[in-house]
């Protein structure tokens, strides 16, 4: 074998990377962490957090003003917000020639501790990875795509009740009502877990194998 064809071997070798990923099964605060997002392929501190604007929807922010109040005075605290009668987005500044979210850390990365991130934040997992495509992944798949459809289903039902209570986020003065009577409505929901909960363990490690590209070429 000539050193030429040896050194082209160890640079296609150098490109690939074993990944870890955790899938965690909690109901509606489901998430999947990734080894890879430390060490992010995009290369400029951010990757998928410069490209997106988090939105809170009622089942998250029940859930935050059950767990940690504080997250929705934070929230509701940040500069450039969008409010509308049943949801919250943080809007993403100019940061470089990109953005940034607002809750993303160049040291930390996000500062939400995962289950308390809305569900793009908890699900998303870059296409260069495509954990989907795997077969022995089908189940988890299964179980997102569902969970994402009952959790639209769930807060647009749990938003409809407390617009007909004449609740709504846009009039601070009913913020507090409406966190009450949203937190009272996704505390019964969690009482009648769907079915699908149970297709999935309550947790899954899943190593995975695959090629690595660079900055802009790293898709998101
Ligand atoms: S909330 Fe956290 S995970 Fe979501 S975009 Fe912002 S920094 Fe990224």
């Amino acid at each position: 074998m000539s050193n030429n064809t040896r050194s082209s071997q160890v640079k296609t070798q150098a490109k690939f990377r074993n990944i870890t990923l955790h899938f965690h099964n909690q109901g509606l605060r489901s998430y999947i962490e990734v080894d890879l997002c430390k060490e992010c392929p995009r290369q400029d501190d951010k990757g998928c957090c410069a490209h997106y604007s988090p939105v809170f929807y009622p089942t998250d922010m029940a859930h935050l003003y059950i767990h940690e109040p504080g997250l929705i005075d934070l929230i509701f605290s940040r500069e450039h917000i969008t409010v509308l009668d049943t949801s919250v987005t943080v809007n993403h500044s100019i940061d470089g020639d990109s953005f940034r979210c607002s809750f993303h850390s160049k040291k930390s990365g996000c500062l939400l501790p995962q289950p308390m991130r809305e569900s793009i934040c908890r699900h998303f997992v870059c296409p260069g990875i495509a954990w989907w495509e795997e077969s022995k992944l089908q189940p988890w798949k299964q179980f997102f795509d569902q969970l994402q459809s009952y959790e639209i289903e769930l807060n647009n039902r749990i938003g409809q009740t407390l617009r007909t209570r004449g609740l709504t986020l846009r009039q601070p003065e009913l913020r507090y009502s409406f966190l009450k009577e949203a937190s009272k409505l996704y505390l019964e929901a969690l009482r009648h877990p769907p079915s699908f909960y149970t297709q999935v363990p309550s947790h899954e490690i899943a190593y995975l194998k695959r090629e690595l590209k660079y900055g802009q070429e790293w898709i998101l």
